[in-house]
Protein backbone atom coordinates (compact mmCIF):
# COMPACT_ATOMS: atom_id res chain seq x y z
CA UNK A 1 0.00 0.00 0.00
CA UNK A 2 1.30 3.40 -0.57
CA UNK A 3 1.50 5.67 2.60
CA UNK A 4 1.25 8.92 0.65
CA UNK A 5 -2.51 8.21 -0.31
CA UNK A 6 -4.93 10.56 1.08
CA UNK A 7 -7.29 8.43 3.54
CA UNK A 8 -10.31 7.28 2.07
CA UNK A 9 -13.11 9.92 3.19
CA UNK A 10 -15.80 8.56 5.96
CA UNK A 11 -18.29 7.59 5.14
CA UNK A 12 -21.65 9.76 6.75
CA UNK A 13 -22.19 6.47 8.99
CA UNK A 14 -18.89 5.93 9.75
CA UNK A 15 -18.54 9.93 10.93
CA UNK A 16 -21.70 9.50 13.08
CA UNK A 17 -20.33 6.01 14.72
CA UNK A 18 -17.21 8.01 15.77
CA UNK A 19 -19.18 10.96 16.95
CA UNK A 20 -21.21 8.48 19.32
CA UNK A 21 -18.11 6.52 20.20
CA UNK A 22 -16.49 9.40 21.41
CA UNK A 23 -19.08 10.70 23.92
CA UNK A 24 -19.01 6.61 25.14
CA UNK A 25 -22.57 5.66 23.66
CA UNK A 26 -24.46 2.72 23.54
CA UNK A 27 -25.61 2.53 19.68
CA UNK A 28 -27.18 -0.89 19.98
CA UNK A 29 -30.45 -1.65 17.20
CA UNK A 30 -33.04 -0.12 19.77
CA UNK A 31 -30.78 2.73 21.16
CA UNK A 32 -32.42 5.91 19.95
CA UNK A 33 -28.88 8.03 18.08
CA UNK A 34 -30.87 11.15 17.61
CA UNK A 35 -28.26 13.24 19.25
CA UNK A 36 -25.74 12.49 17.13
CA UNK A 37 -27.52 13.34 13.95
CA UNK A 38 -27.51 16.65 12.55
CA UNK A 39 -30.45 17.55 11.45
CA UNK A 40 -33.03 16.23 9.40
CA UNK A 41 -30.03 17.26 6.12
CA UNK A 42 -28.00 14.72 7.73
CA UNK A 43 -30.62 12.03 8.27
CA UNK A 44 -31.61 12.41 4.38
CA UNK A 45 -28.02 11.90 3.43
CA UNK A 46 -27.90 8.85 6.12
CA UNK A 47 -30.93 7.70 3.70
CA UNK A 48 -29.20 8.05 0.73
CA UNK A 49 -26.01 6.16 2.20
CA UNK A 50 -28.56 3.22 3.25
CA UNK A 51 -30.06 3.27 -0.20
CA UNK A 52 -26.34 2.86 -1.56
CA UNK A 53 -26.13 -0.52 0.41
CA UNK A 54 -29.23 -1.63 0.09
CA UNK A 55 -28.63 -1.39 -3.32
CA UNK A 56 -25.40 -3.37 -2.38
CA UNK A 57 -27.83 -6.30 -1.15
CA UNK A 58 -29.66 -6.81 -3.73
CA UNK A 59 -26.41 -7.51 -6.12
CA UNK A 60 -25.40 -9.61 -3.43
CA UNK A 61 -28.39 -11.29 -3.84
CA UNK A 62 -27.91 -11.53 -7.33
CA UNK A 63 -30.89 -9.89 -8.51
CA UNK A 64 -30.96 -8.03 -11.84
CA UNK A 65 -32.13 -4.20 -10.68
CA UNK A 66 -31.43 -2.85 -13.98
CA UNK A 67 -33.85 -4.51 -16.13
CA UNK A 68 -35.94 -6.13 -13.07
CA UNK A 69 -38.68 -2.96 -13.07
CA UNK A 70 -40.33 -4.38 -9.91
CA UNK A 71 -36.88 -3.94 -8.07
CA UNK A 72 -35.58 -0.62 -10.13
CA UNK A 73 -36.15 1.76 -6.57
CA UNK A 74 -36.35 -0.87 -4.08
CA UNK A 75 -33.05 0.19 -2.37
CA UNK A 76 -34.53 3.79 -2.15
CA UNK A 77 -37.77 2.37 -1.07
CA UNK A 78 -36.43 0.00 1.94
CA UNK A 79 -34.24 2.82 3.32
CA UNK A 80 -36.63 5.79 3.17
CA UNK A 81 -38.68 3.36 4.79
CA UNK A 82 -36.47 1.66 7.17
CA UNK A 83 -35.30 5.54 8.40
CA UNK A 84 -38.52 7.48 8.34
CA UNK A 85 -40.64 5.18 8.85
CA UNK A 86 -40.30 1.60 10.89
CA UNK A 87 -36.81 2.23 12.28
CA UNK A 88 -37.47 6.26 12.85
CA UNK A 89 -37.47 5.35 16.94
CA UNK A 90 -33.89 5.25 16.45
CA UNK A 91 -33.21 8.32 14.72
CA UNK A 92 -35.84 11.05 15.99
CA UNK A 93 -35.76 12.67 19.31
CA UNK A 94 -38.61 11.44 21.49
CA UNK A 95 -41.90 13.56 20.90
CA UNK A 96 -42.44 16.81 23.21
CA UNK A 97 -44.27 15.94 26.31
CA UNK A 98 -45.82 18.10 28.62
CA UNK A 99 -46.17 16.81 32.23
CA UNK A 100 -48.03 18.81 34.54
CA UNK A 101 -48.95 18.28 37.97
CA UNK A 102 -51.62 16.26 40.00
CA UNK A 103 -53.69 18.73 40.90
CA UNK A 104 -56.58 16.74 41.25
CA UNK A 105 -54.38 14.34 43.33
CA UNK A 106 -55.86 11.39 41.30
CA UNK A 107 -54.32 7.88 43.08
CA UNK A 108 -57.22 5.65 41.55
CA UNK A 109 -55.54 2.96 39.35
CA UNK A 110 -55.60 4.40 35.53
CA UNK A 111 -54.91 2.05 32.94
CA UNK A 112 -53.96 2.84 29.00
CA UNK A 113 -54.33 0.89 26.35
CA UNK A 114 -54.95 -1.53 24.13
CA UNK A 115 -51.84 0.49 22.40
CA UNK A 116 -50.87 -0.88 19.27
CA UNK A 117 -47.47 -1.76 18.36
CA UNK A 118 -45.78 -2.01 15.33
CA UNK A 119 -41.76 -3.10 15.46
CA UNK A 120 -39.39 -5.26 14.52
CA UNK A 121 -37.21 -8.05 15.52
CA UNK A 122 -33.87 -7.21 15.91
CA UNK A 123 -33.18 -10.83 15.49
CA UNK A 124 -34.38 -10.84 11.71
CA UNK A 125 -35.75 -7.89 11.15
CA UNK A 126 -39.03 -9.00 10.65
CA UNK A 127 -42.51 -7.38 12.28
CA UNK A 128 -43.93 -7.94 15.66
CA UNK A 129 -47.34 -6.62 15.83
CA UNK A 130 -48.90 -6.12 19.18
CA UNK A 131 -50.31 -4.24 21.69
CA UNK A 132 -49.38 -2.87 24.76
CA UNK A 133 -51.52 -1.72 28.20
CA UNK A 134 -50.09 0.55 30.66
CA UNK A 135 -51.47 0.65 34.43
CA UNK A 136 -50.28 3.20 36.66
CA UNK A 137 -50.86 4.21 40.05
CA UNK A 138 -50.30 7.59 40.44
CA UNK A 139 -49.78 9.19 43.57
CA UNK A 140 -49.94 13.51 44.25
CA UNK A 141 -46.33 14.24 43.38
CA UNK A 142 -46.62 12.20 40.25
CA UNK A 143 -46.60 14.65 36.97
CA UNK A 144 -49.51 13.88 34.85
CA UNK A 145 -49.40 13.41 30.91
CA UNK A 146 -52.08 13.19 27.71
CA UNK A 147 -53.44 9.82 27.33
CA UNK A 148 -51.98 10.68 23.34
CA UNK A 149 -48.73 10.73 24.88
CA UNK A 150 -48.47 7.44 25.90
CA UNK A 151 -49.22 6.23 22.73
CA UNK A 152 -46.35 8.53 21.02
CA UNK A 153 -43.49 7.65 23.45
CA UNK A 154 -44.82 3.67 23.18
CA UNK A 155 -44.47 4.55 19.57
CA UNK A 156 -40.96 6.23 19.39
CA UNK A 157 -39.82 3.12 21.44
CA UNK A 158 -40.83 0.34 19.75
CA UNK A 159 -40.12 1.53 16.03
CA UNK A 160 -36.89 0.60 16.45
CA UNK A 161 -35.03 -3.35 15.66
CA UNK A 162 -36.64 -4.19 19.07
CA UNK A 163 -36.47 -7.09 21.42
CA UNK A 164 -39.75 -7.48 23.02
CA UNK A 165 -38.43 -8.12 26.50
CA UNK A 166 -35.99 -4.83 26.31
CA UNK A 167 -39.07 -3.02 24.51
CA UNK A 168 -40.96 -3.24 28.01
CA UNK A 169 -38.29 -2.26 29.96
CA UNK A 170 -37.07 0.82 27.93
CA UNK A 171 -40.90 1.79 27.85
CA UNK A 172 -41.55 1.50 31.97
CA UNK A 173 -37.85 3.22 32.08
CA UNK A 174 -39.31 6.29 29.88
CA UNK A 175 -43.11 6.11 31.85
CA UNK A 176 -41.02 6.08 35.58
CA UNK A 177 -38.97 8.94 35.26
CA UNK A 178 -41.66 11.08 33.66
CA UNK A 179 -44.60 10.27 35.84
CA UNK A 180 -43.16 9.01 38.60
CA UNK A 181 -45.76 7.32 39.71
CA UNK A 182 -46.25 4.64 43.23
CA UNK A 183 -46.85 2.02 40.57
CA UNK A 184 -46.34 0.96 37.10
CA UNK A 185 -47.54 -2.14 34.85
CA UNK A 186 -47.13 -2.57 31.48
CA UNK A 187 -48.22 -5.96 29.72
CA UNK A 188 -47.50 -6.46 26.11
CA UNK A 189 -48.70 -9.04 23.89
CA UNK A 190 -47.20 -9.15 20.41
CA UNK A 191 -47.21 -11.41 17.19
CA UNK A 192 -43.46 -11.64 15.74
CA UNK A 193 -43.40 -12.41 12.05
CA UNK A 194 -40.58 -14.10 11.99
CA UNK A 195 -42.04 -17.40 13.42
CA UNK A 196 -44.38 -17.39 10.69
CA UNK A 197 -42.10 -16.59 7.85
CA UNK A 198 -39.33 -18.60 8.23
CA UNK A 199 -37.87 -21.13 10.98
CA UNK A 200 -40.45 -23.43 12.58
CA UNK A 201 -43.53 -21.50 10.39
CA UNK A 202 -46.02 -21.46 13.91
CA UNK A 203 -48.77 -19.94 13.01
CA UNK A 204 -49.42 -19.54 16.76
CA UNK A 205 -46.49 -16.95 17.28
CA UNK A 206 -47.89 -14.79 20.53
CA UNK A 207 -45.73 -13.73 22.86
CA UNK A 208 -46.74 -11.89 26.25
CA UNK A 209 -44.69 -10.24 28.80
CA UNK A 210 -44.96 -7.73 31.19
CA UNK A 211 -43.24 -5.13 33.73
CA UNK A 212 -44.64 -4.80 37.39
CA UNK A 213 -42.86 -2.10 39.61
CA UNK A 214 -43.34 -0.25 42.69
CA UNK A 215 -47.23 -1.20 44.04
CA UNK A 216 -47.93 -3.23 41.29
CA UNK A 217 -45.11 -5.78 42.67
CA UNK A 218 -46.06 -5.19 46.12
CA UNK A 219 -49.62 -5.69 45.84
CA UNK A 220 -50.92 -8.64 44.56
CA UNK A 221 -54.80 -7.45 44.62
CA UNK A 222 -53.78 -4.23 42.78
CA UNK A 223 -51.72 -6.46 39.80
CA UNK A 224 -55.62 -8.48 39.47
CA UNK A 225 -57.45 -5.82 39.34
CA UNK A 226 -55.40 -4.20 36.32
CA UNK A 227 -55.09 -7.65 34.67
CA UNK A 228 -59.27 -8.68 35.26
CA UNK A 229 -59.72 -4.90 33.43
CA UNK A 230 -57.28 -4.98 30.64
CA UNK A 231 -59.15 -8.94 30.13
CA UNK A 232 -62.23 -6.90 30.03
CA UNK A 233 -61.07 -4.37 27.69
CA UNK A 234 -59.37 -6.73 25.20
ZN1 LIG B 1 -36.98 -12.68 14.75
Amino acid sequence: MDDSAPPAPASLSERIRARIQAAGQRYHANDNIAQFIDGQQELGALEDEVAQRIQGLLEALVIDTESDHNTQETAKRVAKMYVTEVFRGRYQPIPSVTEFPNAERLNELMIVGPITVRSACSHHLCPIMGRVWIGLLPNEHSNLIGLSKYVRICDWIMSRPQIQEEAVVMLADELQSRVKPDGLAIVMEADHFCMHWRGVRDSEAMMSNSVMRGAFLNNASLRAEFLSLLRKKG
